[in-house]
């Protein structure tokens, strides 16, 4: 019997409804940019499984620093106990975070990763003497599926049954040039009005919400007016840390610095699952005391784990030589010259980039959207490319080592299957 037959026994997939989806593709390897399923199928995995395998799949070089790790240390509490692959990324990953973060607290995926975030602002305030409760975040935003994450991400059809738990939150528009000044407005009568603890956001790009760019100048605005009343800020930095955006971190385009940072997906390199919440001096000092309830009792089993943190130690050093600096740069300038190409496609109604990210929408009305996705993903693994569409929205962020040959292969895929419409 198949994977894909075996698998339907006993396994419930994530954002499934099994009855109309049951089938789950079987992949068997996976090498560089490829996917291989278990009929010999070879897929370009032109979103990097979720952000994650940014430095290529199996990589050799996080392979043989995870291998050391693994004969050396596997885990041990991090509580009372530490180890050099913690310390090692520690040093590595304050350096190239906004100069502001000082301070790293571990946990396991992005979700959780979030809810520390969360968690951390309103026990700032509650250390500080201040019992401020509401959090405010952009429409449209995504920040993960646990109850802390899921209330501050955007309004979904998927939440009913979880609605009446939510903690408690605004969401205001993202700020644009047509609608700044009003969006400013809103911000600070909520600021005024009610005892906001933090502000989150998705820096320059909400992923999940297909994509979507905004300014660096526009969220600084926002920024500007939390860090004047002392709400804590806090950058989502899941999906575009580690080069995706055209620098390390999206942060890094705009003037004022987050208090708190979220990172996971390609912090880890694809190998092993581990998120962290950075911070900065001033909302760690909120925590340091001789009042031993002021320290923060949040605490996964996981913690820290070391071979989790080799392979984060890895993908730094991996981002930081001249090859993935080269090769970002070879492929933003090839996805620019893809958009000028697919921009004027009769199909394409608009087109986006930012770094490694390049987004276009079709100009198909939205009610063929139930199967228009899967149509535009079954069309593009015909053709041996994996692409996930969102909505109307065809995206592409490829592992970093992607050649050239391989781009290509992505841009005709995309290319055939919008001619075909
Ligand atoms: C993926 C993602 C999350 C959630 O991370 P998980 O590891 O799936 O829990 C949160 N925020 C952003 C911006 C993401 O892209």
């Amino acid at each position: 019997m198949s994977l894909q037959e075996r698998d339907k026994k006993h396994l419930w997939h994530p954002l499934t409804q099994h009855k109309s989806h049951p089938n789950h593709i079987a992949i068997t390897k996976a090498k560089g940019a490829v996917l291989y399923d278990e009929n010999g199928n070879e897929y370009i995995d032109g979103i990097a499984s979720w952000y994650t395998c940014v430095y290529g799949h199996c990589n050799p070089y996080i392979i043989d620093k995870v291998h050391t790790q693994m004969q050396n240390l596997d885990h041990v509490v991090f509580t009372g106990f530490t180890h050099k692959p913690a310390v090692e990324l520690s040093e590595k990953l304050i350096e190239i975070l906004p100069e502001n973060q000082e301070k790293l607290f571990f946990s396991d995926n992005g979700s959780t990763a979030v809810d520390v975030a969360i968690k951390m602002a309103l026990q700032y305030h509650f250390n500080n003497g201040d019992h401020k409760g509401k959090i405010i975040a952009l429409e449209n935003g995504f920040h993960g599926d646990t109850f802390g994450a899921m209330s501050v991400s955007g309004l979904s059809v998927y939440n009913g049954p979880f609605e009446e738990f939510f903690i408690d939150v605004a969401r205001i528009p993202v700020p644009n040039a047509e609608n700044l000044e009003e969006v400013k407005a809103v911000f600070t009568e909520l600021i005024t009005e009610h005892k906001v603890a933090a502000f989150i956001y998705e820096p320059l790009v909400q992923g999940a919400a297909a994509m979507q760019i905004h300014k660096a100048a526009h969220i600084n605005e926002i920024l500007k007016i939390a860090q004047e009343h002392n709400v804590v800020t806090i950058a989502d930095e899941i999906m575009t840390g580690f080069g995706k955006t055209g620098k390390n971190f999206a942060s890094d385009f705009i003037e004022t610095k987050p208090d708190i940072v979220c990172l996971s997906k390609a912090l880890s390199s694809g190998m092993v699952p581990m998120a962290i919440t950075s911070c900065s001096q001033r909302i760690y000092n909120a925590f340091y005391a001789d009042d031993m309830k002021k320290g923060f009792f949040h605490g996964h089993t996981y913690s820290g784990n070391p071979v989790a943190c080799s392979a984060a130690v890895a993908g730094i050093e991996l981002l930081q030589s001249e090859e993935i600096q080269v090769n970002l740069k070879r492929i933003e300038a090839s996805h620019k010259k893809f958009n000028q190409e697919i921009e004027n496609h009769s199909k394409v109604a608009s087109t986006r980039q930012q770094g490694q990210i390049f987004a276009l929408d079709l100009n198909i009305e939205m009610e063929r959207y139930g199967n228009l996705r899967d149509k535009l993903f079954n069309s593009f693994m015909s053709k041996g490319v994996c692409l996930r569409p969102l909505g109307n929205t065809i995206y592409i962020l490829a592992p970093y080592i992607t050649t050239d040959v391989q781009l290509q292969q992505i841009y005709q895929a995309i290319r055939e299957t919008l001619d075909a419409l």
